[in-house]
């Protein structure tokens, strides 16, 4: 994959994964504000693969994929790294960071951004604690949920709170910071919902993207 030339050794790498379906304005801005606030010279959004108990007629791995990339084309420096769509099983994203460690060498700062609604969740995630091992984690907030870790993973991260975004060229790895962003009530759970009533998302996610499912006539969208 061919990254920016700005991308030197020790330039920060961000990863951005979710299930994209469909991606949206609440993923593409704060993923932006956090590639200039955190001095990113490249974003990866890394479409997982959907669990079987989710997947549904209409949003198979590729077309998610597709919309993806449409979204991503707006967006210099952003690029998407269909990897998990290949492996078989669940997508876990501490395989998918051990893989990239691999990859990028042990130098380069690898910064794993997430929703706040994610890490109220992570501490449910296949060997969560391992995520440090490989990359930072910075959380980016969500209207409606908590930014604040608590419980376990407050516990994990107690000591790991990074003083600015400066501090993620310190180290490869291991630091944890909360990154306010523009508050965008979007998900794709709403999306889903209005294009399967017939209304408009205009406006909520990328023009090229709301024109693609639009013409496939996904999400239950009435082909034209
Ligand atoms: P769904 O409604 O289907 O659950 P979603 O809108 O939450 O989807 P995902 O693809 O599950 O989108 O999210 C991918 C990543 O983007 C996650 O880390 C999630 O927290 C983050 N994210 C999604 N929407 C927003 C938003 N509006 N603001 C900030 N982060 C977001």
């Amino acid at each position: 994959m061919t990254e920016p030339r700005a991308l030197t050794g020790r330039t920060p790498l961000g990863l951005f994964g979710g299930t994209f379906d469909p991606v949206h304005y609440g993923h593409l801005r704060p993923a932006l504000e956090a590639q200039q606030a955190l001095g990113l010279a490249s974003v990866r959004l890394l479409p997982c693969r959907l669990p079987p108990h989710r997947a549904r007629p209409g949003r198979d791995a590729g077309q998610r994929l597709d919309l993806l990339r449409l979204g991503a084309r707006e967006v210099p420096g952003f690029r998407v790294d269909d990897r998990e769509l290949h492996r078989s099983g669940p997508s876990y994203t501490v395989d998918t960071l051990r893989h990239l460690r691999q990859e990028q060498g042990s130098a380069r700062p690898l910064v794993l951004l997430m929703g706040a609604d994610s890490l109220a969740g992570l501490g449910r995630w296949h060997r969560w604690r391992e995520l440090f091992d490989y990359a930072h984690v910075v959380v980016l907030d969500r209207p409606g949920h908590a930014s604040q870790p608590d419980g376990e993973v407050a516990a994990e991260v107690a000591g790991r709170w990074l003083d600015g975004p400066g501090a993620l060229r310190d180290a490869p790895a291991g630091g944890f910071y909360r990154l306010p962003v523009t508050p965008l009530a979007i998900s794709a759970t709403r999306i889903r919902r209005l294009l399967a009533q017939g209304r408009s998302v205009r406006f909520l996610l990328p023009e090229a993207v709301r024109r693609h499912i639009h013409q496939q006539g996904l999400y239950g969208y009435p082909q034209v």
